[in-house]
Parts: structure tokens; C-alpha cells; sequence
């Protein structure tokens, strides 16, 4: 199942439409995207008995986030060897865990503002929990998982490095740096969930390409390792870091421009795409 928000709507994507879940349920779940989070298995019950009819067209400009208002919102930093290696760091040994707050969150298509001339890309596979965690077993870890989507944690590298301690949750948390989308695909779309194609595009080149294979804590350690600590709750985003290839790690350096189009991928999810504009004068 492939369901997203369409125009704030709750939506199953069939065959490029859009099935509005709240008409198609006659008033049981949806239209609030996430509502579906406190009915979760009842909605995949729900889903499976639904035929396959095809629903209303689209434009990309209607989809949000398809979850809009996570109660957490969990990222991992440094968890692909090549990125550690590139930002000359010593592999964790334990996960590198932060907060990008919530009100980051944006669709997966559209103009994102440029807050400074220092911000920076990362692409990202998200996980969409769906059953509550607490102390799960790294076996079990993916039972909790509802879905996945694609996401960018786009990144403010002088609030997220500036002393006396980095600050990697306000400098990863201004308006917009969280895109998610464009739907949230469940984890029994995808044929190896631990492997999956994962890149981006700036202005069509190529910056990031990796495999999710190559998680130094893969998605079932991850559930674990929060898990022995916080309760993860239904609807909760967990940003699992991202491979090598982001700007601050090129010489020179690079970072988004205004102008700069994103395309961020992961194969057999789905693609983000951004346009950036000059936010300087708004701060
Ligand atoms: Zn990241």
C-alpha cells in the first residue's frame, strides 16, 4: 500500500490516482492524514478489503508530508561508513541520535527557503513506526515499522557545528528542512526492505548514491537501540542517516544556492524534488 496527503487528505495511491480515504471508508478513517496512526493495524485491515478502484487525478504541487504532525521525530547521524569517513570521523559505536522538531516537516515537492548561505543536503531513508516499541528486540525491529518514505535532513552546518556543543537539532530544524514524501510505502512493497537504492541530484548531477545496506546500524538495530530507551509511538519519523557525497564534505565545500533544484530518490519509494530561493532577509 502507497498512501499519502493530498491537499491535507488521507489518500491511497492506485495506478497514479488518488483514492480519498475518508469517502472511500464512508467516514472511518482519514480525512486528517494522521489520524490514520492511532488505528494502524484496523487501517491495514481496511486497506486489504478495499478493491482495486482507481480514484481522481493528481498534481504533485497537492501532496504534503504524508505525516504531517509526528509526536517524535528521531535522526541518526554518521550511519553509513562513507559518510563517517568523509566527515573524518570515527565510526559510532553506538548510534548518534537528535530531533529535527516537527514544524520542519514539508511535502515533498515545492520552494524551500535558504535561511543562510551554508545549507547543505542529505537524503535519507525515513521509517514510518506503526505499532508502539518499547526495549524490541533488533529481530522484531521491523514489525514496528509501518512503512517507509524518502526524506532530505537538510542541514545548517554552522548552527549545527557552532561551539561551545553542536547543535544539530536546531540547525537541522528551520522551516522546511524536513521534506518527506511523497507517500508512505509499506514495508511489504518492498522486496528487500534492508537493501534499497538511495541517492540525489543537484541541478541533474549526481551527488549522493549509496545503498541502505551499508547502515552501520541497520533499521532493525535502530528500533532497537531507541526503543531500549524511549517509547516509540505510532506516526513517529525516524531519519536514518545519510550516505557520503553531502556538500560540506567536497573540496571545496558546497552548499545550496538559490535556484538549485534537489532530486532525492529511493528506489521503489519514490522522488523528492525542491527548488531553493533566498531566504537570508526573513531571519
Ligand atoms: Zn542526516
Amino acid at each position: 500500500m502507497r498512501f499519502a496527503n493530498v491537499s491535507g487528505r488521507l489518500s491511497l495511491l492506485v495506478d497514479g490516482t488518488a483514492v480519498d480515504v475518508a469517502e472511500a471508508s464512508a467516514g472511518r478513517f482519514g480525512p486528517d492524514p494522521q489520524s490514520v496512526w492511532s488505528a494502524w493495524d484496523a487501517f491495514v485491515e481496511w486497506e486489504a478489503g478495499v478493491g482495486r478502484t482507481s480514484g481522481s487525478p493528481f498534481s504533485p504541487e497537492q501532496l504534503g508530508p504524508p505525516v504531517p504532525r509526528p509526536r517524535q521525530l528521531f535522526a541518526i547521524g554518521l550511519n553509513y561508513r562513507d559518510h563517517a569517513e568523509e566527515a573524518n570521523l570515527a565510526l559510532p559505536e553506538n548510534p548518534v541520535v537528535f530531533t529535527k522538531f516537527p514544524s520542519a516537516l514539508t511535502g515533498p515537492y515545492g520552494e524551500i527557503r535558504l535561511p543562510t548561505e551554508y545549507v547543505d543536503w542529505e537524503v535519507e531513508l525515513v521509517l514510518v513506526i506503526g505499532r508502539e516499541a518499547h526495549q524490541v528486540s533488533a529481530t522484531d525491529g521491523w514489525r514496528h515499522v509501518a512503512g517507509v518514505c524518502v526524506g532530505q535532513d537538510l542541514s545548517e552546518r554552522q548552527v549545527q557545528n557552532r561551539p561551545p556543543a553542536a547543535q544539530f537539532s536546531l540547525g537541522k530544524s528551520f522551516p522546511g528542512f524536513a521534506p518527506l514524501g511523497p507517500a508512505v510505502v509499506t514495508v511489504d512493497e518492498l522486496a528487500n526492505p534492508d537493501k534499497l537504492e538511495i541517492g540525489c541530484r543537484l541541478n541533474g548531477r549526481e551527488m549522493q548514491i549509496g545503498r541502505t545496506s551499508d547502515m552501520i546500524f541497520p533499521v532493525g538495530e535502530l528500533v532497537a537501540e531507541l526503543s531500549g530507551i524511549v517509547t516509540l509511538l505510532p506516526g513517529d519519523l525516524i531519519y536514518t542517516g545519510t550516505p557520503a557525497g553531502v556538500g560540506i564534505g567536497r573540496t571545496p565545500p558546497q552548499f545550496l544556492r538559490p535556484g538549485d533544484v534537489l532530486e532525492s530518490y529511493i528506489a521503489g519509494v519514490g522522488e523528492l524534488r525542491h527548488v531553493f530561493v533566498d531566504g537570508s532577509g526573513l531571519r
